[in-house]
């Protein structure tokens, strides 16, 4: 296409109506229409980047492979479209405030007062074109967090409304709401739905398309009104209902035509509606698994949304090994007090993923499920913190040091099998500072991971993480059983460890969970999947 078209979608009503899902959906119906495209989002908060957040609050931190922490819908967009984002595709309002700040310092507004409107919204508005001029994509997604009448996004909806109207038909608004059922009444309500695009009239923006999150069928009459009270024509009411896997909303949305309305309101002509032939694959795939696998999330953080790409990773493998996965949850702590019903649970899994985290808190837990892995062979998968425990265990128990620790957790023990890196023992700045992104490793030829990644030696994966192996204890590992089968070729930290005497036991320093997409599952996931259904 000649120039970039521009797709803004907003939420109201409510958050956590799935704003990521739509906006990861919307990019796959129009790849599948041949379209280059990508997918961005603005999260208003004053923070950089979600680095320095507690899970609880945003959920997983992501990270892209140039090594950006993001919101965890990145991981939608990756993981729906198989694109790479990149750090112009996470954006905060810390990070515009910044930039306009570092510029009125070193004098670039010559002597202006910079102001929100038109300094911050300009700030964005560069943000959002660069995808589409720089990089040459046809289709620019952009999706607003927070939900409509929040003080905190106006600066970027006064963004939106000016590149619409400056923009034409080059630039269309989708916005997300909710539409309550009413119980006693037996009555679905669009009232708030009203509101919500009452509201964004008040900001200047009239949507061109609503997409109405709804637990049950909104009939035609429904629609008609939503679509009389709001300005939008019917066939741009859209309905999202509740589906038994968000795999399933591309297609539910193809079905009712956003992609097609989408092109009609940009006056692109529309065409054939495309096949998705791999992806209804993949959910017929799922549809048929009836068998289960039970894979046990070892970790401290009580909250779906905190481990995101692990579960997601496991869902996939699960498909393509034909079972349906079931996570459950298992908080570290309970296991240190000997909770009797948390080591049921532990006991009746046929996996265990050992999680990432930070600090303290909960790590005893996870070194204790580590030796119960290990111990009875239990198919265990450690993932960057998850490893470090996988080997402090084996440090205590099998090369005797029973104080053998994460400078991160005891800085004064004898035993520092995981320290810090040398170049971040200066590090006084917490965001950002990590090793992040991705980092080549060089895989050992007839390991058990060089097998799961189908006998490939050099291989990309991604890190978000200050501590490391201490390669002062590599010979002695490698001589009692924990071969070091991951190195990183450039700085010859260690990456990968296993336990070549047992099914299926494998610490990454890095994260493959960022990596997995619906159409290429991880490879790392796929095998320990595999290793985990065969008893
Ligand atoms: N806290 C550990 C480190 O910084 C592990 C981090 C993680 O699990 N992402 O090295």
């Amino acid at each position: 296409m000649a120039s970039s078209k521009y797709i803004f979608v907003t939420g109201g009503v409510v958050s956590s109506l799935g704003k990521g899902i739509i906006s990861a959906s919307i990019g796959k119906l129009l790849q599948a229409r041949g379209y280059k495209i990508t997918i961005q989002k603005f999260d208003p908060y004053i923070n950089i980047d979600p680095g320095t957040l507690n899970p609880y609050e945003h959920g997983e931190c992501y990270v892209t492979a140039d090594g950006m922490e993001t919101d965890l819908d990145l991981g939608h967009y990756e993981r729906f479209t198989g694109i790479r984002t990149t750090r112009h595709n996470s954006m905060t309002t810390g990070r515009i405030y910044k930039a306009v700040i570092d510029k009125e310092r070193s004098g670039e507004y010559l002597g202006h007062t910079i102001q929100v409107v038109p300094h911050i919204t300009d700030e964005i508005k560069r943000r959002i074109k660069y995808l589409g001029d720089t990089q040459g994509y046809d289709f620019v997604i952009t999706e607003i967090g927070g939900t409509i009448g929040d003080i905190e996004s106006a600066p970027f909806l006064e963004a939106m409304r000016q590149m619409k109207w400056e923009m034409g038909r080059d630039a269309v608004s989708i916005h997300l709401t909710y539409v309550p059922y009413i119980k006693a009444a037996d009555e679905l309500k669009t009232k708030p739905t009203q509101h919500s695009v009452k509201e964004l009239l008040g900001d200047g923006i009239q949507p061109d398309i609503l997409i109405l999150r709804t637990e049950k069928h909104l009939d035609d009459h429904l629609r008609a009104k939503v679509a009389g009270f709001c300005n939008v024509d019917l066939e741009c009411v859209i309905q999202s209902e509740d589906l038994p896997s968000i795999y399933e909303v591309p297609v539910n949305m193809q079905k009712q035509g956003l992609d097609a309305a989408i092109l009609r309101k940009m006056g692109i002509p529309v065409g054939e509606t495309p096949q998705l032939g791999e992806w209804n694959r993949f959910l017929a795939m799922r549809r048929k698994a009836t068998e289960t696998v039970n894979i046990g999330l070892v970790g401290k953080y009580d909250l779906q949304d905190a481990y995101k790409s692990i579960s997601e990773s496991l869902s996939h493998a699960a498909t393509y090994n034909d079972r349906k996965v079931n996570i459950t949850f298992i908080n570290s702590e309970l296991l240190e007090d000997t909770d009797d019903s948390a080591w049921d649970t532990v006991h009746s899994q046929d996996g265990l993923v050992i999680c990432p985290g930070f600090g303290q808190r909960g790590i005893t837990g996870k070194i204790l499920a580590a030796k119960y892995a290990r111990e009875n062979d239990i198919p265990c998968f450690g993932i960057c913190l998850g490893m470090q425990m996988m080997v402090i265990e084996f440090a205590r128990d099998v090369l005797g040091y029973t104080d053998a620790d994460s400078t991160e957790m005891n800085p004064d023990t004898q035993h520092n099998v995981i320290d810090l890196m040398k170049e971040q023992k200066t590090v006084t700045q917490m965001g950002g500072t990590m090793r992040l992104g991705e980092y080549p490793c060089e895989i050992r030829p007839g390991s058990r991971a060089f097998q799961a990644y189908g006998g490939q030696t050099d291989i990309l994966e991604r890190h978000r993480h200050r501590y490391e192996f201490n390669n002062r204890y590599r010979d002695e590992y490698e001589r009692e059983g924990m071969q070091c089968v991951g190195i990183n070729p450039d700085s010859d930290l260690v990456e990968m460890v296993e336990i070549p005497a047992l099914r299926w036991y494998i610490g990454t320093q890095f994260h493959p969970e960022y990596s997995s997409t619906v159409l290429r599952p991880h490879p790392l996931f796929m095998s320990f999947i595999k290793a985990a259904i065969s008893k």
